[in-house]
């Protein structure tokens, strides 16, 4: 497809948490906790607020339609600024210093006053209402030449644990939002972005690693559509997929709205009462529902059920619309009979509906409250469909790269000022001019392959790896590049998938570790052994020695040769020379762990090669 014809503008908004030792608006920790050790739980109704000028934000209207009510897991890790119940302290410096340094690193404007804001967030993942965001620098460039339009510093949401339960570890740990503008034109110049600004980001060595310390959230338009936030993306290998999903659904939708023009199509009609079509119906949604109300979108007809996306269609997002109001879902007349409805049902419908060939009935079945707030979305989403595609934030649907309506783009009026906060001042010469700017991993990797000689690829894995502080120690104190490289980035891995906690082998730890192979202390082939044993609680000093004791020396493994071929002397007459194979293999079993293999390898080809001359 060719994307730039289609006029595709994509911009990327990353976030990505800090590894400070506090959160941003109080002193506890940035630990993630496990949900099963909250100390006590609370909840609450959460309403949005009217901005200063008396708006309400539509976004938080939306959330608003049903009253929700939110339960929230609180630690002995967390305080009373996460419940919300005690003003927070002032802005962590130490994030805000890592937040000038990612900025200077792009090439932005700091702001010389740092202001926080309250940004209106009422989905339950805060417990105040809204999120705390502050503007810190403006107007920076990435290769290529598309610009980094702001860096702010924010809060993080508490984690959903499940629908209307959120735990509070999470809360507050400090976190940077980088948006892009929308100047990325393929779906594959979006990834490409995405990992840059990832790699700069991990290059300040100062944010945290690992599944969910990183999220995307792509914004899409092509020619025609509609700007469309896609959010929270972990994986980076499918943004370019998601890109790739989001222009096809507008397209379609596009294709849709100009047959539903082509028809005048209209989604003005009356919503009717059909509770007493469905009497004795086999379908147990509808047999249980107290109102079934229908809805005839006249000139619909085949466009609903049409697929816009792998499993989407025009009819889930209608679905998606309805359910704000607490419904399951719908049913339209594209995808029936079907669900327990049949012919003679369908039949009923049309004629009560007036319904004729190119019409579609929706019909949605709950209590009258709810179904009369859903047949309101269905046709507020589809008098949309005619003029194109709504401005929306939509999530990504699980297992795949199709997305959900998740409710409309945000408006100006969510932003307010933080009164609890004061202002910070940036001293230019103090703070700005003094930062150093870390060595891109990028550079890093390419530094490896000059100096070092590693392979372009384990370079680019030691250099992006969270142990490459052991590889800059153990390399300045002699031990060999490849003999670390190897061990951060093979040995632990192998050993972490045996699901040895790996993480409790500390650098420190490691550094004695290569420091004791690289003497000769120790055989490299018992590193994944001791490593086993340092995760286990032992002290590395103590697992060394242990590993060390039961060492062979070389006239040991002298002695074990002769007699290994003493044993197997018609098989190596046989054999001669190719004998040397399996014979390592025996003599390796007896020794392994405790002597070098190529010391063994050398001391074993002597005893085949004296062995061989003597017959
Ligand atoms: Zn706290």
């Amino acid at each position: 497809m060719a994307y730039k014809k289609l006029g595709l503008r994509a911009g990327l908004e990353i976030h990505q948490q800090l590894d400070t030792v506090e959160k941003l608006f109080c002193h506890c920790p940035t630990w993630l906790r496990n949900t099963a050790d909250h100390t006590h739980e609370f909840c609450r109704y959460l309403r949005a607020t009217e901005s200063e000028l008396g708006e309400l934000d539509r976004a938080a209207k939306e959330e608003m339609m049903v009253m929700r009510r939110f339960t929230y897991y609180a630690y002995d890790s967390t305080c009373l600024v996460e419940d919300d119940e005690e003003p927070p302290f002032s802005l962590n410096t130490d994030a805000l210093k890592i937040t000038h340094m990612i900025a200077k690193l792009f090439g932005m404007k700091p702001l010389e006053q740092v202001h926080t804001m309250r940004k209106l967030v009422i989905d339950g993942s805060n417990t105040s209402g809204f999120q705390r965001t502050a503007l810190v620098a403006l107007d920076g460039i990435l290769p290529g030449g598309c610009h980094v339009e702001t860096l702010c510093l924010e809060e993080e949401a508490a984690q959903r644990v499940r629908e209307e339960v959120f735990s509070l570890d999470r809360l507050g740990i400090p976190l940077v939002e980088i948006t892009t503008a929308p100047c990325l034109h393929t779906p594959e110049e979006v990834q490409e972005v995405a990992e840059y600004i990832g790699m700069v980001l991990r290059s300040t060595g100062k944010v945290k690693r690992g599944i969910g310390t990183i999220r995307q959230d792509i914004n899409i338009s092509i020619r025609g559509g509609a700007r469309v936030e896609i959010k929270g993306v972990q994986e980076l290998e499918l943004i370019a997929d998601v890109v790739r999903r989001e222009v096809e659904r507008q397209k379609n939708l596009l294709a849709i709205r100009n047959e539903l023009q082509k028809r005048k199509a209209q989604a003005d009609g009356e919503p009717k009462d059909v509770t007493d079509l469905f009497t004795g119906t086999e379908s147990a949604i509808l047999g249980k529902a107290t109102a079934i109300l229908a809805v005839n979108l006249r000139g619909f007809g085949g466009l609903v059920g049409k697929e816009i996306q792998p499993d989407r269609r025009l009819g889930s997002e209608l679905s998606d619309y309805a359910k704000k109001c607490g419904v399951g879902g719908i049913f339209h007349t594209d995808e029936l009979p079907a669900y327990g409805i049949i012919a003679e049902d369908m039949q009923r419908l049309w004629e009560r509906m007036g319904a004729g060939g190119d019409d579609c009935v929706v019909l949605v079945a709950a209590n009258p409250e709810q179904a009369r707030c859903a047949i309101q979305q269905v046709l507020r989403r589809a008098s949309m469909a005619l003029s194109g595609i709504p401005k929306e934030t939509r999530r990504l649907l699980e297992g795949g790269s199709s997305t959900a309506y998740m409710r409309p783009l945000p408006g100006a009026a969510r932003m307010y000022p933080e009164t609890d906060i004061l202002p910070v001042t940036l001293d230019y010469e103090g703070q700005w001019d003094r930062i150093a700017l870390p060595e891109l991993l990028s550079e890093r990797a390419a530094r490896y392959v000059d100096v070092y000689h590693l392979d372009p690829s384990l370079a680019h894995q030691v250099a992006y790896s969270e142990r490459v502080s052991v590889f800059v120690d153990a390399v300045a104190r002699g031990v060999k590049p490849t003999l670390v490289a190897r061990t951060i980035t093979g040995t632990l891995r192998e050993v972490q998938r045996e699901g040895v906690p790996v993480e409790r082998v500390d650098d420190t730890a490691l550094l004695t570790v290569l420091e004791a192979v690289e003497r000769g202390t120790l055989a490299k082939e018992v590193i994944p052994d001791l490593v086993r044993t340092i995760a286990s609680g032992t002290q590395a000093e103590e697992a060394i020695q242990r590993y060390s004791a039961t060492r062979f020396s070389v006239a040991d493994v002298e002695a074990m040769a002769v007699r290994i071929l003493e044993e197997r002397k018609e098989f190596v007459r046989q054999r001669g020379k190719a004998a040397m194979g399996p014979l390592m293999g025996v003599l390796m079993e007896e020794v392994r762990g405790r002597v070098d293999g190529k010391v063994v390898s050398g001391v074993l080809r002597r005893a085949l090669d004296r062995f061989l001359k003597e017959q």
